[in-house]
């Protein structure tokens, strides 16, 4: 019979699996500024990292600091980036958050959550990331594919991603939560997949609560 884990030992599992076996993890966003991260991060909503990156080139090379987007025309800005999802609203989105961070926060990326989602196109998730990213803040941005693979190994019950945001950030250990925004996000994206998650391939199968009930349904 299956042995069946505590919420805490099913935490210090996996977190010891990811740390020994990923170590640190980052984004697949390509950048090379905290501005072109931020740019990216707001056009990879609903939209792969990998077709991001095939726009980004030209449009930092054009506009290369939040300045240059600042008094960017929208069409010229959606020209560039018309390949990846709602290309017209997130033309509007990058050059207003630009436009914000001038006018409001002299240039700089402001650091605090609550400030980054003042910018246009910047939810909860988007200023954690960049909070985590860029400012080092133990942040747990929940996308589609953590808020998936968090409630299917056991990690967390809850329904929204704040709540879910809330369990993680409070049982990993804060050394840990940034990599562990980038271990559960790319074991969601190339393991844990949406329709067919690849089960035999998972190195933390035998913490995982759907793998757990699953197995056990087929044994019976
Ligand atoms: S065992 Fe299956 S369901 Fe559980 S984390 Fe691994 S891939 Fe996902």
């Amino acid at each position: 019979m299956k042995r069946k884990y505590t919420i805490n030992e099913r935490y210090k599992h996996i977190v010891d699996w990811f740390v020994e076996n990923r170590g640190h993890q980052t984004t697949e966003l390509k950048y090379a500024s905290d501005f072109e991260l931020l740019m990216a991060v707001i056009l990879s909503a609903q939209c792969t990292d990998k077709r991001v990156n095939t726009v980004t080139p030209k449009l930092f090379e054009r506009y290369p600091d939040v300045r240059s987007m600042a008094s960017a025309d929208y069409g010229d800005v959606f020209k560039l980036i018309q390949s990846v999802s709602y290309p017209n609203s997130k033309a509007r989105y990058l050059v207003d958050s630009a436009r914000t961070i001038v006018q409001c926060f002299g240039g700089r990326i402001p650091e605090r959550v609550e400030e980054l989602q003042q910018l246009p196109g910047v939810g909860r998730k988007t200023a954690n990331v960049i909070a985590s990213v860029v400012f080092g803040q133990p942040r747990m941005p929940v996308d589609t594919h953590i808020f998936r693979v968090a409630r299917r190994i056991g990690l967390s019950d809850g329904n929204t991603p704040l709540k879910v945001e809330i369990e993680l950030t409070s049982h990993i250990p804060t050394e840990y939560i940034a990599d562990a925004h980038h271990w559960l996000l790319l074991h969601g994206r190339y393991v844990c997949k949406a329709r067919t998650p690849l089960c035999t391939e998972c190195g933390i199968a035998e913490w995982c609560q759907y793998f757990g009930e699953t197995s056990s349904k087929t044994a019976e």
